[in-house]
């Protein structure tokens, strides 16, 4: 219900920044939303706010990395830049953690971190590395699988316990995962409740 009145109204696209000094003010409370190019972010963040289109997938590698924020209610929304592009160029990768550990480091308002898994793969390593830099920040950070519905019968607990693994070791880590699908809105109104939550 929580959720649900939180995101009652309309979510807008604030800006984009491709360096700290573009942040806007942290004069309210922050969620990011983290995740591999591909792992559904977008369709993840469109699902949330009921706006299709909102979120574009970010998928070329050679796209400019933007740390997207938006509006919502009292707080801001972020969408952070897709990692684990198959052959990035080094210099990518390397601006890429630059802008995260900027980023992570220097928001006072940031409440809690999003990492999207896809449920059909579980987490990879440099999902774990992303896990590294959100311990090192100290922001709290809850797992969310996606694509729920693609996952097959097989590899639904071996994903899942995988994860549940993988976040034992992260200090950091919220030990409860949201189980998502943007394709039937599955966890959608669960996810909207935890963000709710936050103050
Ligand atoms: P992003 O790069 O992380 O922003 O990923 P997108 O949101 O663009 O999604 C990547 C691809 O996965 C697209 O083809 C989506 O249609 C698809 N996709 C995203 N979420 C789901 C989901 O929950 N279920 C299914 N079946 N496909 C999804």
């Amino acid at each position: 219900e929580a959720g649900r009145l939180l995101f009652r109204r309309e979510t807008q696209f604030l800006k984009g920044v491709v360096a700290m000094d573009g942040l806007p003010p942290d004069d309210r409370i922050e969620i990011c939303f983290a995740g591999r190019s591909n792992v559904g972010k977008s369709s993840l963040i469109n699902a949330l706010t009921d706006r299709k289109g909102l979120a574009r997938a970010s998928n070329t590698p050679g796209r400019t990395q933007e740390v997207n924020f938006f509006t919502l209610e009292h707080l801001y929304l972020v969408d952070l830049p897709g990692y684990g592009f198959a052959n990035a160029p080094v210099k990518v990768v390397e601006q890429w953690q630059a802008l995260m550990r900027a980023y992570l480091g220097g928001r006072a308002n940031l409440r809690r971190a999003f990492l999207l898994i896809d449920h059909r793969h579980g987490p990879k390593p440099v999902d774990d590395e992303i896990m590294c830099l959100l311990d090192k920040a100290a922001v709290p950070f809850q797992a969310v699988l996606t694509k729920a519905d693609k996952v097959k019968a097989a590899d639904r607990d071996r994903t899942r316990d995988k994860l549940r693994e993988t976040l034992s070791k992260h200090p950091a880590a919220f030990p409860e995962i949201v189980i998502t699908s943007s394709e039937t809105g599955a966890g959608i109104d669960t996810l909207r409740g935890v963000i709710a939550g936050l103050n």
